[in-house]
């Protein structure tokens, strides 16, 4: 074994998957219903980003009304987010108002879907300092904005989530081709897990007559599901948060878990499972 590869911990998703998958679709579209059924089908996860004041705005890219809204979200096991109540650049009025923006939008989605909302996508994908200040104490854990990492790192700063890519970049498909060809595991320096972000608005899918680029990411996620966690944007925060409470003894050879999952670690080429609650010794050779 490397020399390099003695001491180094790397996060694995659950099960011990080392690549995760997910996706962010804003607005709250009629295109979005088609969307859902691609999502159904391949098992994709992700989060849908609607704005709780603007449901009559029927020229906007084809948004959908309250009641259309409501059905097309209410049980549809993808996760619920926030993206303004009225899609306003918060940075662009006074904070007072992006708070209201902010919890008008929440209380709304909360109540309308009986959930717990605490993801949002930047509107505009406009925010400064103030505004992630402001959102950290309005609850809000995540917020997307509208910058290509083109990388699959997992984000350093949660209320400034930068994507992977935009489903309309031409760095899709070799993103997607290094992604689903590719593993961490191949590298013996860089194990980092793999986060694939993808981001968009389905009425493009209509205005570019390219539904394919998501039906084959859906087909390519399905046949390696087993390599890779399909999840929403909520869930990868939550488990990124149980694994950084991770508690290591000094020399780094035990690990107790305090948080109330499993939660999955590589060291010296072995994966284990920390389940909660537990205190483990990672094995010496
Ligand atoms: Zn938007």
């Amino acid at each position: 074994m490397f020399r390099q590869m003695f001491e180094e911990k790397y996060m694995r998703f659950p099960e011990g998957k080392c690549k995760a998958l997910t996706f962010s679709y804003d607005d709250g579209v009629k295109a979005d219903k088609r969307l859902l059924q691609v999502f159904e089908k391949y098992g994709l996860k992700g989060a849908f980003n609607i704005n709780s004041k603007l449901f009559d705005c029927e020229n906007w890219h084809g948004r959908m009304d309250e009641n259309e809204t409501f059905n097309a979200f209410k049980s549809c096991g993808q996760e619920i987010a926030m993206h303004g109540a009225r899609h306003i650049f918060m940075d662009k009025v006074p904070l007072c108002e992006a708070v209201k923006e902010t919890v008008d939008n929440r209380a709304y989605l909360e109540e309308k879907f009986n959930v717990i909302v605490r993801g949002m996508a930047y509107a505009y994908g406009g925010y400064n300092d103030d505004i992630k200040r402001m959102l950290k104490d309005c609850g809000v854990a995540y917020a997307r904005t509208t910058h290509s990492t083109y990388g699959f790192g997992i984000p350093a700063d949660w209320l400034e989530l930068d994507p992977t890519c935009h489903h309309t970049e031409k760095e899709l498909a070799p993103l997607a081709d290094k992604f689903f060809g590719g593993s961490p595991l191949k590298d013996f320096k860089h194990r980092e897990p793999w986060l694939f972000y993808v981001w968009g608005h389905s009425y493009e899918f209509d205005d570019n007559d390219n539904w394919n680029i998501i039906e084959d990411l859906g087909k390519r996620a399905a046949e390696n599901k087993d390599e890779i966690w399909l999840a929403t944007n909520i869930e990868i925060y939550e488990y990124v948060q149980a694994y950084e409470r991770l508690v290591f003894s000094l020399d780094g050879e035990r690990v107790y878990n305090p948080s109330a999952r499993s939660v999955w670690i590589e060291l010296r080429g072995k994966t284990y499972e920390i389940k909660s609650g537990c205190e483990v010794a990672f094995d010496k050779e």
